[in-house]
């Protein structure tokens, strides 16, 4: 079968979303670039019975191999893939936390330095469309811009990113922020971080997590960065 490991990478990667707990039943879906187009779940098949013929190929013009329906959401995936050439990943989940508050439709805003995570100084909330249209994508690509993540009022949380075990570890991460947001909102009223601050986040995060070698390698300098004493 073509494609047949990156078939088992999606199926093992929507697995462990519902798994860890940031999705449950057949909600959600979970796509990977491949060649002139990408592989996504099929619509409304369950994740521990899903198996590689139900992963389905979706070519860039919306067209579609095999017996199976790709899910509902191929648009999203679709124009992700179109508009945004470091996609190689997308994962859709409706997460408890990210979808309660998508039902407020409010943007996320800098509480927490890691904001920063999904690109910018704040996870912007998608308007409400109904699921499975190219309104949804047109509000959805909207929310994206320069960014990696957004909420969809009154659904979930998409994300993408270069490979799907990235995309899964930012829906962890943006689920998470939501969960402590939530949290920090009942306990009183957060104090946002401002734009400067930010700025400097969103600069920091462009080193973090590299080596000595890569830094040098990029030409960058890592902020306070210890003495290396050997
Ligand atoms: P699919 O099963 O068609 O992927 O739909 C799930 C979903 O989350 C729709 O928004
Ligand atoms: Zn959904």
């Amino acid at each position: 079968m073509k494609y047949s490991s990156q078939r088992s990478e999606v199926i093992n990667i929507s697995r462990q979303m519902n798994d860890c707990g940031i999705n449950q039943g057949t909600s959600g879906n979970v796509s990977t670039r491949v060649d002139d187009g990408f592989l996504v779940t099929g619509s409304g098949i369950a994740y521990d019975a899903m198996e590689p013929q139900h992963v389905v190929e979706v070519t860039l013009e919306g067209g579609y191999f095999g017996e199976f329906l790709p899910s509902s959401e191929w648009r999203m995936h679709l124009d992700i893939y179109r508009t945004r050439p470091e996609a190689g990943a997308v994962v859709h989940v409706h997460s408890p936390y990210a979808t309660a508050l998508s039902c407020l439709g409010e943007d996320i805003p800098a509480f927490h330095y890691m904001i920063a995570v999904a690109g910018g100084d704040t996870i912007r909330c998608a308007d409400y469309a109904t699921f499975g249209t190219e309104a949804l994508s047109v509000n959805m690509l909207v929310a994206l811009a320069d960014r990696t993540a957004c909420l969809l009022a009154n659904h979930g949380m998409i994300c993408f990113a270069p490979d799907l075990k990235t995309a899964l570890a930012l829906a962890v991460e943006v689920e998470t922020l939501c969960h402590q947001f939530v949290i920090a909102r009942q306990a009183g009223e957060p104090v946002i971080l401002d734009a400067a601050e930010m700025e400097i986040i969103l600069a920091k995060f462009k080193t973090y997590g590299k080596q000595a070698d890569e830094l040098e390698d990029a030409g960058e300098q890592a902020v306070l960065a210890p003495k290396h004493l050997g």
